[in-house]
């Protein structure tokens, strides 16, 4: 995405977008509005062309919290990734909709 790639950085761990379902749409919507902010962010049909195009995010886009060796299950771009952070974020979204 941002051309950082692990043969040019070993720090650098790519992740997959992930696969969007019933108990990510949260997150999936988070990511594909972080990396595309100015397209059709929220189509779940959107989300799953990034998924299926195999888009990768790379381990710089993420806050350190958000990993524990592995990137955590419900990570989220630009966030940290605090429980209660990630509560908050769900609750502002919410009172958006
Ligand atoms: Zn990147």
């Amino acid at each position: 995405m941002c051309g950082s790639s692990p043969s040019k950085d070993s720090s650098i761990t790519l992740y997959r977008f992930p696969k969007p379902g019933t108990r990510n749409a949260l997150r999936c919507e988070l990511w594909a509005k972080y990396c595309f902010p100015n397209e059709a962010w929220s189509s779940p049909k959107f989300q799953e062309e990034l998924h299926l195009k195999h888009k990768m995010l790379c381990s710089k886009h993420f806050e350190s919290t958000c990993f524990n060796e592995k990137l955590f299950r419900t990570a989220v771009p630009g966030v940290q990734c605090y429980k209660e952070n990630l509560q908050l974020l769900i609750n502002a979204i919410w009172h958006k909709m």
